[in-house]
C-alpha cells in the first residue's frame, strides 16, 4: 500500500512529521537506539520480536510473536504509520505483507538483494562500484576451475545466511578446496568464491538517502575485529583525506544506485595501493556506525529515522574524534565497575568514555551487550584507554 500523498518511487515523498507511530521489525539494540532518538524527536514506536521484553519493547509498544507470524505482522502494519527493519533476513512473505498493508519506504527489493551475496555483488557492479573479483559456485568443479582463473588466496563463502565470519573458509593451497566444498555445501546454500584482498584496513561508510532521493554520508571508521567479530571503529579512519573522501563517494554512488531509502552501511577493503573494494552493503544502522551517537551532529539512529520519515537529512560532520569499542558478554562486568568508578586513566589521557548498554537479559560469551563511545584529542589515546583498562583482554 501506497500512503496517501506519498510516492514510494516518486520525487515528492510526504513527510512523516513527529507524532507518526514507527513500526520495527526486530527489537534489538539498534531498534532501541532507533527509539531512543526517533523519541527524543517525538515519534512513537511499536515493534515485532519473539523475545519478551526485548531491548526496543523495554522503551515501546511490543507485539510478542514470531518474525514470520503473518497475523502478528498484520497487528504492526495496523499500528504503524510506517515500517523499518533492523534486521536483513526478513522472510520475504512478511516483506510483501508489510508493504502491501502499510508503507515501507524501504521497499522489500532491497532486503532481496542484500539477503544474497551474489545479487547483492551484481547490485554493487550495476552501481559503478569495485568488488573483489568473484565466481559463482555450483560443484567442486567449478570451485576448482574458479580458483584457477582468480589465484589463490581466495575466499569460499555461502551466498546467505554468513555473518561474523561464519559460512566462509579462506583457502590458500589447492588441497583445502574439496575440504571446504564439501563442508559448505553441506549447509544447503550457494557459494561464492571472492579473490582475497590483502587489504591495509577495513572501513565503513553509513550513507543515509531519503524518498526524495536527497544523499548523505559519514565520516569513514576504521573497523578492527576480533574473531571476526567488530571491536574497535576509529574516526577519522587513519587513512589519507583522499581516500576517505572517495569512500564517501562511492557509498553515496552505491546508495543511489540500489535505489535505498534509509540507511546503507557500505564495508570496503582498502588495498595497498589506495583502491577500494565493497565488501558487503546492510540497509539498517549498522555497529560500525555507533560512534555517530556523541561524535556526530547527527547519530545515525536520527539520520535513518530521518530518510524513512523523508525529512531533510541531518549534519553529519564529526564533533570529535572517536574511538567505540564494543562491550560483549565477557567484557560486561568490569566495564559497568569501571563506569560506576572514578575513570583516572580516562582523566589523565584526556578520554571521556560514554556506556550504551542494551538491556539484554542474558550476558553471553561473544554476544553484543553495549558498547562504549570514547571521545578524545587523538584517537590514539582512545587507543591507549582501551590497552590500560584490561577490559578487552579476553
Ligand atoms: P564478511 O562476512 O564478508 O564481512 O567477511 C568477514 C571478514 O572476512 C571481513 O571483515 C574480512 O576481514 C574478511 N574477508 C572477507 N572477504 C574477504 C576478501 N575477499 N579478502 C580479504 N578478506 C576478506
Amino acid at each position: 500500500m501506497t500512503k496517501p500523498g506519498v510516492q514510494q518511487n516518486g520525487q515528492v515523498g510526504e513527510r512523516l512529521a513527529p507524532g507518526a507511530v514507527i513500526g520495527v521489525l526486530g527489537g534489538g539494540q539498534l531498534g532501541r537506539m532507533m527509539a531512543l532518538d526517533g523519541t527524543r524527536m517525538g515519534y512513537k514506536f511499536v515493534t515485532l520480536d519473539p523475545q519478551p521484553d526485548c531491548p526496543l519493547g523495554q522503551i515501546s509498544e511490543q507485539i510478542t510473536a514470531a518474525y514470520d507470524n503473518a497475523e502478528a505482522a498484520g497487528q504492526l502494519a495496523a499500528k504503524a504509520d510506517v515500517i523499518t527493519y533492523e534486521f536483513e533476513n526478513v522472510d520475504a512473505g512478511v516483506a510483501a505483507l508489510l508493504e502491501e498493508r502499510s508503507y515501507v519506504p524501504q521497499g522489500s527489493k532491497l532486503l532481496y538483494t542484500t539477503q544474497h551475496r551474489l545479487r547483492e555483488k551484481a547490485a554493487i557492479e550495476a552501481a559503478g562500484a569495485p568488488v573483489a573479483p568473484y565466481r559463482e559456485i555450483t560443484s567442486l568443479e567449478s570451485l576448482q576451475q574458479a580458483a584457477v582463473e582468480l589465484g589463490l588466496p581466495c575466499v569460499l563463502k555461502t551466498a546467505t545466511g554468513g555473518y561474523d565470519g561464519k559460512g566462509q573458509v579462506v583457502l590458500r593451497e589447492e588441497e583445502q578446496l574439496e575440504e571446504a566444498y564439501t563442508r559448505l555445501a553441506s549447509t544447503g546454500a550457494e557459494l561464492v568464491l571472492e579473490k582475497f584482498i590483502p587489504f591495509t584496513s577495513e572501513i565503513s561508510v553509513i550513507a543515509a538517502r531519503t524518498p526524495d532521493g536527497e544523499v548523505k554520508s559519514f565520516p569513514p571508521a576504521e573497523n578492527i575485529h576480533v574473531n571476526n567479530i567488530l571491536h574497535l571503529s576509529i574516526v577519522p579512519a587513519r587513512i589519507p583525506s583522499e581516500i576517505q573522501r572517495r569512500a564517501c563517494q562511492l557509498a553515496e554512488q552505491v546508495t543511489e544506485g540500489l535505489n535505498a531509502a534509509g540507511l546503507l552501511a557500505v564495508e570496503m577493503f582498502v588495498a595497498e595501493d589506495g583502491s577500494l573494494y565493497v565488501n558487503e552493503v546492510a540497509p539498517r544502522p549498522h555497529n560500525s556506525g555507533h560512534y555517530t551517537m556523541e561524535a556526530c551532529a547527527t547519530s545515525q539512529f536520527e539520520q535513518h529515522i530521518r530518510a524513512i520519515c523523508n525529512l531533510p537529512l541531518g549534519d553529519t560532520t564529526l564533533l570529535s574524534p572517536v574511538v567505540m569499542v564494543n562491550v560483549l558478554g565477557q567484557h560486561l562486568d568490569e566495564a559497568i565497575s569501571r563506569s560506576i568508578r572514578k575513570d583516572k586513566a580516562a582523566i589523565s589521557l584526556g578520554v571521556i568514555p560514554k556506556l550504551h548498554l542494551y538491556g539484554k537479559a542474558d550476558s553471553k560469551h561473544n554476544r553484543k551487550m553495549g558498547h562504549i563511545n570514547l571521545l578524545c584529542g587523538d584517537v590514539e589515546d582512545a587507543l591507549e584507554w582501551v590497552k590500560q583498562t584490561n577490559i578487552w583482554r579476553h
